[in-house]
């Protein structure tokens, strides 16, 4: 509507535009004619002064010579036939070229000019006065001198008649110049009128057209850099207001669209993150569980072959222990204590030993007793496992510290295999630690778990060794089983409890213990 009401004052007023300037043309054109009319009119106005002025000169020469012949009364009486006749054929001449205004009627210049006519006629008695006097040699001087009259008024007569002229030509200038004023005028006139129409236009425009329009780009650019929430305003009424409202609803409901595809990007997001936690922590249980499975099946293989090896050797052991007992009781007192002999025996004995221990250590695995659960305190547990291993520490230089929850929760678990792993753990500690350093042990109760870390500043784990630690026979020890961890594990786990281990070459390691507070 808005943008058919400005094509319209356009056209209006382009159409007034053109009338204005077709309208001063022609009138411009009109008084131009007329100044150009005038100067034609001055022109001849001009030739007739000129005209007029050589008859007023003829008359003045006329008196001039009369009264030169009344003095003299010689041969210049020549002078006044000559002169009256060219005073005649001028005045003739003059008024046949103003024939035209003569036919249309009377004005004071005719009149006058009728008047100058008639005292030419009444002057042509001049020429018989002087016939007279050639024939005579006799002069009416009387009759001259009224003569003279006749030539003394033309002379006034076209004096007055040229001032007629210049009071025309006067006239007619002002006229002229009045005609150059009303062009200047109305060229100024309408000059200042179309410049303030041209500047009242723009600024309409400008307002209504070209500002909204550029603000309504510069929104769209806006907002196509992502800027969702810039809006347009205007007080218009028109189709650029109408345009502002629809590009305000477009841009509301893009900033919805992109609300809504951002927080289902960012559900989608915690989703996804939530799955790959569920995944990842399947994963590690599934990891988990084939290890257990693995070592399980080790287990129970190394419990076969236990069972086996242990009734195939423990007989032949007992009879080979027995032997060398009776060997030594028959060589006491026959050869010297510290003979060779005695010495090899000796070494039978400490070996058979060995092999007994190393087979009740297969056993016990492979036996592996099903935890009896009592009201515990693991604190107890711990300072009576710290009081086993005090000594040793002590030789080794280690510094025991506890730091022990005090309110701790009683739990429900085996105190003789917990015994077992926490001296398992510590002994594994004091021998980590080369000459000096220290053994911290730590309970404390969280959420739904006892925690309890074996924290020592050894000589640390090596990262590939790490995933083997707690595999049945994985010993970095010279004649080490690599069965402690192992144990440790199985027990933890038969409470439904967890152990990590952390570790650092050359800082330490730490084995840290989840008992859950309440069996599932
Ligand atoms: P063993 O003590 O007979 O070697 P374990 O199962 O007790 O068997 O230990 C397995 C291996 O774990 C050890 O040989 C050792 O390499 C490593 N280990 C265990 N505890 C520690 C510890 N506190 N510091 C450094 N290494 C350790």
């Amino acid at each position: 509507m808005m943008l058919k009401k400005i094509g319209k004052s356009i056209t209006i007023v382009n159409a007034i535009a053109f009338t204005i300037v077709f309208l001063v043309g022609g009138i411009s054109i009109y008084l131009t004619k007329e100044i150009l009319h005038n100067a034609y009119k001055i022109e001849d106005l001009s030739k007739d002064i000129i005209e007029v002025d050589s008859i007023h000169s003829d008359a003045y020469r006329l008196v001039l010579s009369m009264h030169h012949f009344l003095l003299r009364e010689d041969e210049t009486f020549v002078h006044i036939t000559s002169v009256l006749s060219e005073l005649k054929g001028k005045i003739e001449r003059y008024l046949e070229s103003e024939s035209d205004e003569y036919i249309k009627g009377e004005n004071s210049e005719i009149a006058l000019l009728k008047t100058v006519f008639e005292h030419v006629d009444k002057l042509t008695v001049v020429n018989d006065l002087i016939d007279e006097f050639n024939r005579t040699g006799k002069l009416d001087k009387d009759k001259l001198l009224s003569m003279e009259e006749h030539a003394y008024s033309i002379e006034v007569i076209t004096a007055d008649i040229n001032k007629i002229h210049i009071e025309k030509i006067n006239w007619w200038t002002n006229e002229s110049l009045s005609n150059m004023w009303a062009i200047l005028f109305m060229y100024l006139f309408f000059f200042l009128i179309g410049g303030v129409s041209i500047y009242a236009g723009h600024i309409a425009l400008l307002k209504n057209l070209v500002r909204p329009i550029k603000e309504l780009a510069s929104a769209t650019l806006e907002f196509a850099d992502g800027k969702y929430d810039r809006r347009v305003k205007t007080d218009l009424e028109t189709e650029i207001g109408q345009l502002y409202q629809s590009f305000n609803s477009m841009a509301e409901k893009l900033q919805e669209n992109d609300e809504f595809l951002r927080k289902f990007n960012e559900e989608l997001e915690i989703k996804v993150n939530e799955r790959t936690g569920e995944l990842l922590k399947t994963n590690d249980q599934l990891h988990r569980t084939q290890n257990a499975l693995i070592r399980t099946e080790k287990i129970a293989a190394v419990g076969q072959i236990a069972a086996g090896v242990t009734h195939e050797i423990k007989n032949p052991l007992n009879s080979l222990s027995i032997n060398a007992q009776m060997l030594m009781r028959d060589l006491t007192g026959k050869l010297e204590p510290d003979s060779a002999v005695h010495e090899s025996a000796n070494l039978i004995r400490y070996e058979i030993n060995r092999i007994n221990n190393i087979l009740e250590e297969f056993v016990k695995f492979a036996k592996f007793p099903e935890p009896q659960f009592y009201d515990n305190d693991i604190n107890q547990v711990i300072s009576e496992v710290v009081e086993l291993v005090s000594e040793s520490a002590k030789k080794s230089g280690v510094t025991i510290t506890v730091s022990c929850q005090s309110d701790m929760p009683i739990v429900k678990f085996d105190a003789r295999q917990f015994k077992e792993v926490l001296l398992n753990l510590c002994q594994n500690a004091i021998r980590a630690i080369n000459n000096s350093g220290s053994l911290n042990i730590e309970s404390a109760a969280e959420k739904n778990n006892v925690i309890i870390k074996v924290k020592d500043t050894g000589e640390g784990i090596q990262e590939k060794n790490l995933d083997n630690i707690f595999s049945p026979f994985f010993s970095t020890k010279e004649g080490g089983m690599g069965l402690g961890l192992s144990i440790v594990q199985r027990i933890v786990e038969s409470h439904g409890g967890r152990i990590r281990c952390s570790s650092q070459v050359g800082s330490g390691t730490t084995f840290t213990i989840f008992l859950p507070i309440e069996r599932g």
